[in-house]
C-alpha cells in the first residue's frame, strides 16, 4: 500500500511539475539542438510515442507504399464558420476557426479546429519536398483527429496566405484577430479534392497516433517571398523528418 501511495504521489508530483514547466503547452520542445525532433521521445515520458510509435507522420508517399482503394470516399465539406484569430505559438502560425465547420468521413463528423503551416513540407510525394504544407486539423466529438494536408508549389502569391501574413504576430505566444470567411477557407483548397490516405500521428509532441491523414493530390501555389516571410517570422524550419512507413499502406 505504502509503495503504491509513493508511486501515486510521485506520479502526481511529476504531472504537477510538468504542468508547471509546461505553462499549459507540455514540456518544451523545438526543431533544433537538444529539443529537436531526434530527441522528442526522450524529453518527457508523455512524448515517448515520438520514438516508440510505429505509425508516425510525416511519411514519403511514393509508389512503393500505394495500395489501390476501390472506394476512397469523397470527403464531405461543411465549412460554414469564419476564422477568429491567428496565433504565433513559437512553432508555427495557426489560424483558429469558430465552431461549426466540419467534414464528414467514415460516417463521422469532424469539426475544423485550426489550420497551420510547415516549411518545408513535412510529408513528401514521390520523395519530393514542397516549400510549404498546410494542415487543417479536425476533431470528432469522441476526440479522434482527421488532418487534411495541402501542399504548396512555388508560383503565384497565395491570396489567403497574404491575408494571414499581413496580420500574423511576429512574436511567439501572441494572438491577433483575423476574420477569414468560410468561403475563403474552402476556396483555399483545390477544387479537385482527391487525396492519399494513411493512418499516422501528430507531427509534434506528444506524437499521438490514430490520426486520419488525408493528403490532397492537388496543390496550391505560394510565392518565394511568402515562404521567406513565414521562415523569418518562425525563425527556423519547422518540419519533422520523414518517419518509417513500417506495416502501413497509403490508399489512393
Ligand atoms: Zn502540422
Amino acid at each position: 500500500m505504502e509503495l503504491k501511495k509513493i508511486v501515486v504521489s510521485s506520479l502526481v508530483a511529476t504531472l504537477f511539475c510538468v504542468s508547471l514547466v509546461a505553462d499549459g503547452h507540455g514540456v518544451h520542445w523545438g526543431y533544433t539542438g537538444h529539443e529537436g525532433a531526434e530527441n522528442w521521445g526522450d524529453l518527457a515520458p508523455e512524448y515517448s510515442m515520438c520514438k516508440l510509435g510505429k505509425s508516425q507522420t510525416p511519411i514519403n508517399i511514393d509508389k512503393t507504399v500505394l495500395a489501390c482503394a476501390n472506394d476512397l470516399e469523397a470527403i464531405q465539406f461543411n465549412y460554414e464558420t469564419p476564422s477568429k484569430e491567428v496565433v504565433n505559438n513559437g512553432h508555427t502560425i495557426q489560424i483558429n476557426i469558430e465552431g461549426g465547420s466540419s467534414i464528414k468521413i467514415d460516417g463521422i463528423l469532424f469539426t475544423l479546429k485550426q489550420f497551420h503551416f510547415h516549411t518545408p513540407s513535412e510529408n513528401q510525394i514521390n520523395g519530393k519536398y514542397f516549400p510549404l504544407e498546410a494542415h487543417l486539423v479536425h476533431a470528432s466529438a469522441g476526440g479522434e483527429l482527421a488532418v487534411i494536408a495541402l501542399m504548396f508549389e512555388n508560383g503565384a502569391e497565395n491570396q489567403l496566405v497574404k491575408k494571414v501574413w499581413d496580420v500574423m504576430p511576429h512574436e511567439a505566444d501572441k494572438t491577433a484577430p483575423l476574420t477569414l470567411s468560410a468561403k475563403e477557407i474552402e476556396a483555399f483548397l483545390p477544387k479537385n479534392k482527391e487525396y492519399y490516405r494513411f493512418s499516422g500521428s501528430l507531427t509534434t509532441p506528444p506524437c499521438s497516433e490514430g490520426v486520419r491523414w488525408l493528403v490532397l493530390k492537388n496543390y496550391a501555389t505560394i510565392s518565394a517571398g511568402q515562404v521567406e516571410e513565414f521562415l523569418h517570422t518562425i525563425h527556423h524550419e519547422n518540419n519533422r523528418p520523414i518517419q518509417p512507413i513500417n506495416a502501413r499502406k497509403v490508399m489512393h
